[in-house]
């Protein structure tokens, strides 16, 4: 451990049957890590031969997932590679051949057990509290005899022979060497009887005939990690280097997320689903420096991480196998953290979207001003439009209730507005530099605190109690904006008044 390693070939193996979430983007982040740090490939192969589980559009959010997180592949279906296809529903004739080389050897089998056999045996076998493995009925089948019941159309699957005796012993990079007994080890299904072939038998092929050089993929498989083995040595193979990365826990560090707990993340405004997380208005590098520390660390302090810092700093043994629970909170102080490294003009260009999403027109330059007011306060990109939103708005909602100044009547509201007003009129511009000093020694005058004559002036301006710094605000809206809002304020307050001494 510890040496840095030649070029590695790696690959990221996902099956298109759900939803991309943090778990798959975490793992080909890994991958894609080792790979660009050792100057090897990074390889994306699709492992689609569950005709069953597959979903159309599960793909191409992948894709557009991984494009986003910044991972892109040397090797891949869509541009190919000196070892494709790099699809699995492309390569069913490959892994035949390679099932009939292990029967060929003894080291595979035809079985013809029917599904209602099968179950039958499940059912006694539970009911005598017995481990649920293949009782081996078809094992020993002469290869003659099983051969011509495949050519007479009889309905078969191919599993491996496991061995029954002895132990075997695999070695995960993370966990050491693990020993299991052969016989609690099943005679997996490696060719269903619709001649596709299992993941086990299809990744072992694949990895072998893609060169890969390092596995990195889900503790998930740790329980047929010895299978593997064994199909790997069954011929001969070169093991690859295996890495059972950590799962996720939910936020609580009680448990996995369920689906439904995963759906409903999204009304508190977070996510599991990659594509989710750009919507909601966080960035790819917040999202990348988080789920790398999900189960990796560089030393016990440093945090923040662009894609360059993890290309030169990733390393194997730094991964840690325990769980990681998934920490939203982090997630969104990185995230305001990485909006705060953007430049002003990057992140113009990534809030634009957000505020058009919102119903507003943008104008560039206007926006390329606010930045600077509200980037600090920025958790997501989204935040933007509740932000700064009023700054593109002709007409602001205001309810005129909002316009009474904190601990003030209408009439000493209206009074404030009005002699604020006035200083602000024959200003040149409005700026802290030219109208905040004024409006202070006003609020002296009249008895009030700054605080709640700026509070009055900030709804008749921005619309909403709070918002980026008022005089900045002013400043960019400009001087003819903001004294028609004000004047449109001053209406309100008297409207109100006079309902008043009507009443
Ligand atoms: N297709 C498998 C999955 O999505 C891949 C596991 C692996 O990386 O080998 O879980």
């Amino acid at each position: 451990m510890g040496d840095k390693l030649a070029p590695v070939r790696v690959r990221f193996a996902p099956s298109p049957t759900g939803r991309t979430h943090l778990g798959s983007g975490r793992t080909a982040l890994y991958n894609y890590l080792l790979a660009r740090q050792t100057g090897g490939q990074f390889i994306l192969r699709i492992e689609d031969t569950d005709v069953k589980r597959y979903v159309p559009e599960a793909e191409q959010e992948l894709v557009d997932s991984l494009h986003w997180l910044g991972l892109h592949w040397d090797e891949g279906p869509d541009v190919g590679g000196p070892y494709g296809p790099y699809r699995q529903s492309e390569r069913k004739e490959i892994y035949l051949e390679y099932a009939r080389k292990l029967i060929d050897q003894d080291k595979a089998y035809y079985c013809f057990c029917t599904p209602e056999r099968l179950k039958a045996m499940r059912a006694e076998q539970m009911r005598l509290k017995q481990p649920l493995l293949y009782d081996g009925t078809c094992r020993n089948l002469t290869q003659e005899d099983a051969l011509r019941r495949v050519r007479n159309g009889e309905a078969h699957v191919i599993r491996f022979k496991t061995p029954r005796e002895g132990n075997i012993t695999v070695h995960d990079y993370l966990r050491g060497d693990i020993t299991v007994e052969n016989r609690t080890i099943d005679d997996y299904i490696l060719v269903k009887s619709d001649g596709w072939a299992l993941y086990h038998l299809a990744a072992m092929v694949d990895d072998h005939l893609m060169k890969i050089t390092h596995v990195l993929r889900s503790s998930e498989w740790l329980s047929t990690f010895p299978l593997h083995a064994h199909i790997i040595r069954a011929f001969g193979w070169q093991e690859p280097t295996f890495v059972h990365l950590s799962v996720f826990l939910k936020p609580s560090g009680k448990g996995k997320m369920s689906k439904r707990e995963s759906d409903r993340l999204i009304q508190d405004g977070y996510s599991i689903f990659i594509k989710d997380l750009e919507q909601l208005g966080y960035i790819p590098e917040a999202v990348v420096n988080w789920i790398a520390l999900m189960g990796w660390s560089y030393d016990d302090h440093t945090e923040f991480f662009t894609m360059q810092d993890l290309i030169e700093k990733f390393s194997l043994d730094h991964l840690n196998p325990s769980p990681a629970a998934i920490n939203f909170t982090k997630f969104d102080y990185f995230n305001g953290l990485h909006i705060r490294h953007l430049s002003p003009v990057d992140l113009a260009h990534r809030v634009k979207p957000f505020l058009i999403r919102a119903g507003l027109k943008v104008d560039d330059e206007k926006l390329l001003l606010i930045i600077p007011i509200i980037r600090e306060r920025l958790v997501t990109l989204d935040d933007a439009v509740q932000m700064a939103g009023f700054f593109f708005r002709d007409e602001l909602q205001i309810n005129p209730q909002e316009l009474i100044g904190k601990n003030m009547s209408v009439s000493e509201s209206l009074n404030a507005l009005e002699a604020a007003y006035k200083i602000l009129q024959p200003l040149e511009c409005i700026n802290a530099q030219t109208a905040e000093e004024k409006l202070r020694i006003l609020a002296d005058e009249l008895n009030i605190k700054a605080g709640q004559l700026f509070g009055i002036l900030r709804i008749a301006v921005t619309g909403q109690s709070v918002s980026p710094p008022l005089f900045e605000c002013m400043d960019i809206i400009g001087k003819e904006t903001v004294l028609s809002r004000v004047e449109q304020a001053i209406k309100y307050l008297r409207e109100m008044e006079d309902g008043l001494t009507k009443a």
